[in-house]
């Protein structure tokens, strides 16, 4: 029997005492002890009942049990739905709707709340931070053999639901072969091997802790740090034992704001990566400054992995993100007429390849408007490609402002903003205007301990852009609002501001 994504990642590993994962604080496991573990798991799935194709809905926090959910899951044929830990019982009740598990693991706390809701005839079992729960004590009586069920490369592993940044969080149909071929190019390209040692501290409800890390580590045969959370202390303590890290860009900036963050305690490190969110250029450089190492961006999302990634050989280019993956095909097109366009131009980001998903789960309206006939994907993305063939993200296709029949790219007026004094970050959205179809409105969060005036930074705005690119106004935040995954939510900008003040 064989099993697509299991045997290579997992399975691979039978009989190896070399270790796998260490959990901070913790013993190391091997990859023997962390097969066995799987093994008991899926044995405890087979009992309950589970059959290939079942859904496991997973909400609790990031420990090695947890990790071990995913591997036990592909090991009994079921998909794996990981789901944030900060969903409410409200929110979480949309995903089990939507997806009607046959198992919910949750931590002992939220028990209560999700029994009422639970789909019908679905089971649920506990697991903490700490590993207690009905889930471990099961697994503690279980037999540690288990034959991996049968399993081809369209089988799915996973349903994984989007960030919910432009709206309501879709299920992404992911197979086996998805994340494998992905978890191959990734592995080739930046070049992970038994030698690395990644420092894991992103969670592992997202594709970028989930896939990209742990599979570049399981195909590769690397161990990995295992932190519950970004902790900085943790982090620069750990640094020393790791060879690479993968973060988003929030990771990078907080350590360069650490002054215990220096040149001597990153210099045996392979190498830095980042994605999910946009990198500023300016950390890029501050980063290479401060360690001598050039942060490796990628881009990627919920629905296709990973697609383009800045070279590890090779300039690696700020404010890029790179090349297309081995085996991804790329294009920009035009929003208006669908025709590909030439190098240079702004347009929506369509990609092709083993890596893209089998469409949204249960949405198959939503998956055929964004599926191409030619198997291309629509990202939602807007970017440009230059003439060395560097892909940069412009912003997403529903936050583009369309201005008196003109396009304007909110990231080009943040951009020049964020450069004004006074101003730690920006976000540009459109409202809608009687007159123009849209309007332009800049928010500002200052720097702290700083007080810029609106009308002073419209003033400074104003001679570096074309008139029909000015904000109707400037409004002050304190903060933009993101979601769990710190990403920016310009709807709810949108809506705030959508009666602009008089
Ligand atoms: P939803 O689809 O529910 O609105 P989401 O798109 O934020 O949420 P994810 O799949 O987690 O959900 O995020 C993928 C998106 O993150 C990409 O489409 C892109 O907009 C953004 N992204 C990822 N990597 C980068 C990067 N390196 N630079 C800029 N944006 C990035
Ligand atoms: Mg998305």
């Amino acid at each position: 029997m064989t099993n697509h994504l299991f045997d290579t990642l997992f399975g691979y590993h039978t009989g190896s005492a070399k270790t796998f994962v260490t959990p901070l604080g913790g013993d190391a496991l091997s990859h023997e002890a962390f097969l066995a573990l799987s093994a008991r798991m899926a044995n405890v799935f087979d009992a309950q009942g589970l059959q290939k194709g079942d859904r496991v809905a997973v909400q609790v926090s990031k420990s090695v049990p947890a990790l071990v959910i995913y591997a036990a899951c592909l090991r009994a044929g079921l998909v794996l739905l990981p789901l944030n830990t900060a969903y409410t019982v409200t929110e979480i009740a949309y995903f089990l709707g939507d997806a009607e598990p046959a198992l919910v693991i949750c931590d002992p706390s939220k028990a209560n709340g999700l029994t009422p809701i639970l789909p019908k005839g679905a089971a649920l079992v506990t697991l903490d931070s700490a590993g207690a729960g009905s889930l471990m004590e099961a697994v503690a009586q279980a037999d540690d053999q288990h034959e991996p069920l049968d399993c081809g490369p369209d089988d799915l592993a996973a349903i994984l639901y989007t960030s919910g940044t432009t709206g309501r969080s879709k299920g992404a149909m992911l197979s086996h072969d998805n994340l494998l071929s992905n978890a191959r190019a990734l592995t080739e390209l930046w070049q992970f091997s038994a030698d690395d040692v990644l420092l894991h501290a992103l969670p592992i409800f997202h594709t970028h802790g989930l896939f990209v890390a742990v599979n570049v580590c399981a195909l590769s045969g690397a161990s990995i740090l295992f932190h519950p959370g970004f902790n900085l202390d943790d982090i620069l303590a750990d640094l020393p034992k790791a060879t690479s890290l993968m973060g988003v860009p929030t990771f990078y900036t907080r350590l360069l704001d650490d002054p215990r963050f220096t040149r001597s305690l990153s210099q045996h490190m392979r190498l830095f990566v980042s994605g999910s969110a946009p990198l500023l250029a300016e950390t890029h450089e501050r980063f290479e400054q401060r360690t001598g190492h050039r942060i490796l961006e990628r881009y990627g999302m919920t629905e296709t992995n990973m697609n383009v990634s800045n070279p590890y050989v090779g300039e690696r280019r700020a404010g890029t993100v790179g090349f297309p993956l081995a085996g991804v095909d790329l294009r920009i097109t035009s929003s208006s007429t669908g025709a590909t366009l030439p190098d240079g131009e702004i347009g929506i980001i369509e990609v092709r390849g083993p890596n893209v998903f089998k469409g949204y789960w249960r949405m198959p309206e939503k998956t055929a408007e964004d599926m191409r006939g030619d198997g291309f994907f629509n990202t939602g993305d807007l970017g440009r490609i230059d003439a060395d063939g560097y892909l940069s993200i412009v912003g997403r296709q529903k936050d583009l402002i369309i201005s008196g029949g003109y396009n304007i790219y909110p990231k080009e007026i943040e951009v020049l903003l964020d450069d004004l004094p006074g101003v730690l970050e920006s976000a540009v959205v459109g409202i809608p205007d009687p007159d123009f179809g849209e309007a332009v409105i800049a928010t500002v969060v200052p720097e702290p301990g700083a007080t810029p005036d609106p009308d002073a930074l419209m003033a400074l705005l104003r001679p570096q852009l074309a008139r029909f690119k000015h904000p109707r106004a400037i409004h002050i935040l304190e903060e933009l609002p993101r979601n769990t995954m710190g990403k920016v939510q310009k709807n709810l900008l949108r809506d705030a501001f959508a009666v602009a003040p008089a």
